[in-house]
């Protein structure tokens, strides 16, 4: 069996992480270089000069021509958060350098904060992945296909119509026969208006979309796209044939992430971002260590969520039971 590079590459040792960002200091540094690479800069006016102080063990700058006073976490997806830095950047390194996807409940044993605190943070961190992933659209040569998330099989195809469950397009963009990204896009549904504001966010104009016989990828064709349908031959299933192998393959993958993490969730509310995690560790697959300051970037790229957005669903007492 050939050794596969990308499964076999080394991730960040964690003595190696605790040496880079064990303190909050260091953290505050990481997030300065990333947040002002070049220094100081005021989000309202753009001025470059401030006076520093402390309040309440928070650093802040207040801009010298504008007086606007902000922090290194303000208007960020860590805006307002009462976990110290380095919670978030270990929160990080859990999130992207482990071979599957870590539970809110591994992350309250691993960080030792409250349960809500860990669902809130994973939350935030999926929120950010999920707003990069947002413009990333595909291109070139597209794999399609529709998929379910719950009801019996959780992943994978349900039967189109059964209750309980998010309707979402799995999609693969392909170079050389091997999937160089993927896309897990929840969807209305899969008639031709449910499918267009899909395509028309997720795919590049000018690719090639290879698809089944459902008619409402067909959408793909009216908006300028060439679509290619390939449907397998009686008797075998879709998933059976060479142009659609590696849709199965993902879909696997993704359902196993899942199913070993999490027991249930509301998928039609929480479905988008834990696609949007796995999406996001697939296409940043090749080089694991990097994930952590690419993440780190999301997090101070993102917009804020607050927390009625996030609509974490229990209260305490009952996320303990
Ligand atoms: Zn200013």
């Amino acid at each position: 069996m050939s050794i596969n590079p990308i499964q076999m590459q080394p991730g960040l040792p964690l003595p190696e992480f605790f040496a880079k960002y064990g303190s909050e200091p260091q953290c505050e540094e990481a997030l300065k270089q990333i947040r002002w690479p070049r220094g100081f800069r005021c989000p309202i006016c753009g001025h470059d000069a401030a006076c520093e102080f402390t309040r309440s063990k928070t650093r802040y700058w207040e801009c010298r021509k504008c007086g606007h006073q902000t922090s290194l976490t303000a208007g960020t997806m860590m805006h307002q958060s009462q976990l110290p830095l380095t919670k978030w950047f270990l929160a990080v390194y859990l999130m992207t350098q482990s071979k599957n996807n870590i539970a809110a409940l591994a992350l309250r044993r691993e960080l030792g904060i409250t349960w809500r605190a860990a669902w809130l943070l994973k939350h935030k961190l999926m929120d950010a992945m999920r707003q990069r992933e947002n413009c990333q659209p595909l291109s070139g040569d597209i794999r399609v296909d529709d998929a379910y998330l719950g009801g019996e099989r959780t992943g994978g195809k349900a039967g189109r119509g059964s209750e309980n469950k998010t309707a979402f397009v799995v999609s693969i963009e392909m170079r050389d026969n091997r999937p160089q990204r993927v896309r897990f896009d929840p969807v209305d549904g899969f008639s031709f208006a449910a499918l267009r504001p899909w395509a028309a966010t997720a795919l590049v104009p000018g690719s090639t979309i290879t698809s089944d016989g459902l008619i409402g990828f067909e959408v793909v064709r009216q908006l300028g796209f060439e679509h290619r349908v390939k449907v397998a031959p009686k008797g075998k299933a879709g998933t059976e044939i060479e142009a659609y192998r590696w849709l199965n393959v993902v879909l696997g993958n993704l359902k196993r992430s899942l199913s070993g993490t999490l027991h249930a969730f509301k998928y039609s509310k929480y479905a988008a971002r834990y696609f949007a995690e796995a999406q996001y560790l697939f296409n940043r697959r090749a080089d694991l260590p990097a994930l952590i300051p690419r993440m780190l970037s999301a997090l101070v790229m993102a917009k804020p969520c607050p927390r009625g957005k996030i609509a974490c669903p229990l209260t305490d007492s009952e996320l303990e039971t």
